[in-house]
């Protein structure tokens, strides 16, 4: 097995695939490590029209593409759970199953994942009426009732596509704005089969028969308790990123990875690229600009 490279990049998302574009176009003998689902947070996206030169895409089509795109100038794509960087020079890589990689660098790329709804039994229910992939599950609410949780652009691009499948979404945040787009927060008023519930948190689920029947919520403002009827519930409340075996001296508080314009951290020849930096913006467009940029610096260093 194959266990030298250049460049080893985490993350088989935007960000990764990108910088793989770039670092194999300049014939560096690249690696990708995906621990999920090749994409990213793009294949349970359903539907891209920020992304310039594509007015609309699916996520899942934008993502396959890259996906491709990704290993057409050599990269290797596989599979496995990253645990260890170790701080060595070449850098040892250390997966779950017991392999190591080595590299003359290293790119994270490893995204955000979902903040989980902190109820009680949210757990058990978690894929049986709590979903947190619109594009994977809607169709299983078809003619049905969703509550959908957050007011970010997450919640509110999913709660498009669920209106197109589902009989009513009622929308629940807990200020009175909207953190998402004003296109989508445009669309998502005008949608008739959409209502939007303000100044509301989840408060519990209201079980019947073993499934979901309701949404308990509380008015944070007056403390009152109502019930939106509903079958699923989406919830989109964030995402935190995935950087949890990475050395805490690399992140911020909140577990970013402080990266700098040429997506180098603290340590030499560990860079970083997409969700899982610090920064203002988290879009697929800033994500490959990150992933270009942190190639370009180990192609520039390399050779
Ligand atoms: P987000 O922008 O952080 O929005 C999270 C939403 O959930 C906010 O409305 C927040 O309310 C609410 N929230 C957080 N914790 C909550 C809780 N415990 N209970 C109830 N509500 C809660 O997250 P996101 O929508 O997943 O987006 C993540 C990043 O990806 C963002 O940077 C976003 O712009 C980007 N993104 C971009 C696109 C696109 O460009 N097309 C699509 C999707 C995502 P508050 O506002 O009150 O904090």
């Amino acid at each position: 097995m194959d266990t030298q490279y250049d460049v080893i990049i985490i993350g088989a998302g935007p960000a990764g695939l990108t910088a793989a574009i770039y670092a194999s176009r300049a014939n560096l003998k690249t690696l990708i490590i995906e621990a999920e689902v090749n994409g990213g947070k793009l294949s349970k996206t359903y539907e891209i029209e920020n992304y310039p030169g594509i007015e609309k895409i699916s996520g899942l089509e934008l993502a396959e593409q890259l996906t491709r795109h990704g290993q057409k100038f050599g990269a290797k794509l596989i599979s496995g759970k990253v645990l260890k960087i170790e701080e060595s020079d070449p850098k040892k890589v250390f997966l779950a199953d017991s392999t190591v990689y080595e590299a003359k660098a290293v790119i994270v790329a490893t995204g955000t994942r979902e903040r989980m709804l902190d109820l009680p039994e949210a757990e058990n229910f978690t894929g049986k009426g709590i979903s947190y992939c619109a594009v994977c599950d809607g169709f299983f609410y078809r003619n049905r009732k969703i509550a959908v949780i957050g007011g970010g652009n997450s919640a509110l691009e999913e709660s498009l596509y669920l209106a197109s499948l589902a009989a009513e979404v009622t929308i629940i945040i807990r200020r009175d704005v909207f953190r998402a787009d004003a296109s989508v927060i445009d669309k998502v008023k005008a949608n008739e089969k959409i209502r939007i519930i303000t100044k509301s948190v989840p408060e519990s689920l209201r079980i019947e028969d073993d499934r979901i029947t309701g949404l308990m919520i509380r008015n944070v403002d007056t403390d009152e308790i109502t019930t939106v009827e509903c079958n699923g519930i989406f919830p989109y409340i964030g995402a935190d990123p995935c950087t949890e075996f990475l050395d805490p001296k690399l992140l911020d508080d909140k577990g970013y990875v402080i990266a700098g314009p040429d997506m180098s951290t603290s340590v030499e020849g560990i860079y970083a690229a997409g969700d899982c930096i610090a920064k203002d913006l988290r879009q697929v467009v800033t994500a490959c600009n990150d992933g270009a940029l942190a190639a370009n610096s180990i192609i520039k260093k390399l050779k």
